[in-house]
């Protein structure tokens, strides 16, 4: 079995946005995919994830937390696992974006802005 990789959680990081996350009363599965998902169940399922995510007030601090945490899985701030590694090869580990940083290179990838 392939070791997994895990999040590397930033010192200064905190939680409280996670107390306004819309996804907290929505299904978890529908932000992870299970194991083998392709084609279009995973779009689909990454798309509904999406959509909860672009209402939710808390979706830059979210994208900015699995961004610096170089989460491994799951839809976070309305990117996809796909979508954060486009971002890493942009920026290098040692530069942790911050909130603002992030909103610049989403802005260029049109990725924060979109609801799926
Ligand atoms: S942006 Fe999406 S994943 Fe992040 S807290 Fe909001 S609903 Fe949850």
């Amino acid at each position: 079995m392939p070791q997994q990789p895990l999040s590397q959680v930033p010192d200064d990081v905190v939680w409280t946005w996670q107390e306004r996350g819309l996804c907290r009363t929505a299904d978890p599965d529908v932000f992870f995919h299970p194991q083998n998902e392709r084609g279009m169940a995973r779009l689909r399922r990454d798309r509904a994830a999406k959509a909860i995510c672009a209402g939710c007030p808390v979706k830059v601090e979210c994208a900015d937390y699995a961004i610096r945490a170089r989460e491994p899985y799951g839809v976070w701030g309305g990117l996809t696992e796909e979508e954060r590694e486009a971002l890493y090869a942009r920026v290098p580990a040692t530069a942790l974006p911050k909130i603002s940083h992030v909103a610049e290179l989403s802005a260029d990838a049109s990725m924060l802005g979109h609801a799926g």
